[in-house]
């Protein structure tokens, strides 16, 4: 057998990274860690580094790189530290790696993942808002550099799965009539509409189906995350909105579904478990074992479906409507939910408001085309700018 693969695990601290390191972890003989970068949790990272031996470590600034290279030192270990933006794009980037997990949570992100793909590497995408605020430019860049580009969210993995090899032709060419995203409908899907002022952070990151990480967490209460994901799917399957179809499913079983003209349907189920598609974007297009319970539909007995309830969840409406936008509508509807989740994490808005800003900024803000890389950065700059008004102005 060929040397193992070298994966950098960007945003290896997070609840995607330790999955990563999980399956990584399985499978000594195919992957070894080159980079382990992490953010507020040091102390963590050294743990990491402990256990997978990575060449390099990457920490925001001097003081966590201090606390850092004392743990490695202390532990024996000669794996060497850099910093910020510049260290996580040096280690997406890296001769030596083969694969990058994309994992930093939000805009922070676009960078070491542009980075990845610049270089041609394999890249493992579950860092959405990278390819949500830059679309165009990330997939041309794809394109040029010859990057292999495997989504990561679950629903994407799913149709992934669901599509032909040739799918990068277009979705009328390969004979689909639309793709069928589905979503849990998070934490408050039965609840009345007038009780969703009141919510809590403790309330909305308590997922019934998946443990994720904080933003991503109230995303899916708002369903924002939804939204996201529709337009995350337009980019990856050059879909229209119109031919991406939100279906609620509360059992998390069947991760997304694509509809062909023949009427044929074709599904990927498994148990909720993000190590599955982590395991088959690794392996590509092998299968690895992933550590995940076989699914058992005895126990299971049914799975239901509903239509959306836009008028509760607004976000949803938003991003679509960001998506038929396009330009630098989604790339503003993602900077001004990030602030917006924050402010709610901090609780300093209500969880009805963070559509509220969301859409103050949306109509503040028109669309321009997004040609650059500055262009991004410039549209998401503005975005935080226009929602931490807001803010200000509310008094928050
Ligand atoms: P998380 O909050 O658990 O972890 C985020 C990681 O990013 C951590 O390692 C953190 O140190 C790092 N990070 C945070 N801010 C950073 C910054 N400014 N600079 C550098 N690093 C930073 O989040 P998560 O749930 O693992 O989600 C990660 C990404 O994967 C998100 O984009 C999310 O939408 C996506 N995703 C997650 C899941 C899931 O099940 N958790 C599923 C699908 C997609
Ligand atoms: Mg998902």
């Amino acid at each position: 057998m060929s040397r193992p693969q070298r994966v950098t695990v960007l945003g290896a601290t997070g609840s995607i990274g330790l999955s990563t390191l999980d399956v990584i972890g399985r499978h000594p003989d195919r992957y070894e860690v080159f980079a382990l970068t992490g953010f507020s949790r040091v102390a963590e990272l050294l743990e990491l580094c402990q256990v997978h031996r990575p060449q390099v470590a990457v920490v925001p600034d001097e003081p966590a790189a201090v606390t850092l290279r004392q743990g490695l030192a202390a532990a024996g270990l000669a794996t060497e530290v850099l910093l910020g933006e510049a260290g996580l794009c040096a280690v997406a980037a890296a001769p030596e790696v083969d694969a990058v997990m994309a994992a930093i949570v939000g805009a922070a992100g676009l960078a070491p993942t542009l980075a990845a793909v610049h270089a041609g590497k394999k890249v493992l995408l579950a860092n959405k808002e990278a390819l949500v605020m830059s679309g165009a430019l990330f997939m041309a860049a794809v394109r040029a550099s010859g990057a292999v580009l495997l989504p990561i969210d679950s629903e994407h993995n799913a149709i992934f799965q669901c599509l032909p090899a040739d799918y990068a032709r277009g979705l009328a060419p390969i004979g689909v009539r639309r793709i069928l995203l589905t979503a849990s409908g998070g934490p408050f899907r039965e609840w009345p509409a007038e009780r969703l002022a009141d919510v809590t952070p403790e309330q909305a990151c308590a997922h019934p189906n998946w443990s994720m990480g904080r933003k991503i967490s109230v995303d899916s209460a708002s369903m924002m995350n939804k939204g996201l994901e529709l337009i995350e799917a337009c980019w990856l399957f050059d879909a229209r909105p119109d031919q991406v179809e939100v279906v609620v499913h509360p059992q998390s079983v069947i991760h997304s579904l694509v509809d062909y003209i023949d009427g044929s349907v074709l599904a990927q189920l498994g148990n909720p478990d993000m190590r599955t598609p982590i395991a088959n974007a690794l392996a590509w297009p092998q299968r690895i074992d992933s550590g995940v319970a076989p699914l058992d539909l005895f126990a299971l007995a049914r799975l239901d479906f509903q239509a959306p309830a836009p008028e509760r969840f607004p976000c949803l409406r938003l991003a679509v409507e960001a998506a038929r936008v396009g330009g630098s509508a989604p790339a503003v509807l993602n900077a001004a939910n990030e602030v917006a989740v924050a402010a709610f994490l901090e609780r300093r808005i209500r969880f009805t408001e963070i559509p509220s800003i969301i859409e103050q900024v949306l109509a503040q803000q028109p669309a321009t085309a997004l040609d650059s890389l500055e262009a991004v950065m410039a549209a998401d700059a503005r975005a935080r700018e226009g929602a931490n008004q807001w803010l200000t102005h509310q008094g928050r």
